[in-house]
């Protein structure tokens, strides 16, 4: 099952992505964590992302298309995947189907999350996650039960540099600018699922799995 999940930031497409991961035996790419790992090791990648990442721009499609196609040769992608925030572009799209034309395959089904614009800058501003176990809280609906350490493991709440301020406003037009018309593509191609983020996530769950089922 070669799958592609999109949506704006704070839509729930990574609690989506958890949810996916669980379930199926696929592997699951996120071009957002390989970046924030790249920073974090501080290696050349890691660089050359954090200024585009850090205000809330795309990182350029020549880096993040190399970093995926590469990525897809690998032998635990051949019998599926879940692509997480890739492609965020028209030109990724296309590059990522010519990748895997290459291999005689090819996404097979595309899912939208999507919710209104006020309800993702509530849900990215009061965002933070865990700096260990990377689970995700959010301080006006879901704090953890003890100010700034994890429930799960204990360790250190942190938020994400790009879910700060003026940066959040940027990715959202950002996505409106650059990603939403991608959502044509795939239209186009019949193999888009929009999904209503805007509801509790077990709900969203409910109608992924529906549509995953088919396939
Ligand atoms: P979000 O929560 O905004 O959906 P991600 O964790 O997917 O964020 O990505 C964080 C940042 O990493 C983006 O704002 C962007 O700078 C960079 N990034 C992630 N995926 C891509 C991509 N496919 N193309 C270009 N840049 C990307
Ligand atoms: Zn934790």
């Amino acid at each position: 099952m070669n799958i592609v999940l999109m949506g704006p930031p704070g839509a729930g497409k990574g609690t989506q992505a958890e949810k996916i991961k669980a379930s199926y035996p696929i592997p699951h790419i996120s071009t957002g964590d390989i970046f924030r790992e790249a920073v974090a090791n501080g290696t050349e990648l890691g660089k050359q992302a954090k200024t585009y990442m850090d205000s809330g721009q795309l990182v350029p499609d020549e880096v993040t298309i190399g970093i995926v196609n590469e990525r897809l040769t690998r032998e635990d992608c051949q019998q599926g995947f879940l692509l997480d925030g890739f492609p965020r572009t028209t030109i990724q799209a296309e590059a990522l189907d010519q990748g895997l034309a290459a291999s005689g395959r090819k996404i097979e089904v595309a899912i939208n999350i999507s919710a209104p614009n006020e309800v993702l800058i509530e849900r990215l501003s009061g965002r933070v996650s865990c700096k260990d176990c990377k689970k995700v809280y959010n301080l006006q609906y879901k704090p953890p039960a003890q100010a700034g350490i994890c429930d799960v493991c204990g360790g250190q709440i942190i938020q994400r540099d790009d879910d700060r301020g003026d940066t959040v406003a940027r990715r959202l037009e950002v996505y409106l600018e650059q990603t939403q018309p991608l959502l044509d593509y795939y239209r186009q191609k019949g193999l888009l699922y929009e999904l209503e983020g805007n509801r509790d996530s077990i709900a969203v769950w409910a109608d992924v799995q529906k549509i995953l089922e088919k396939f």
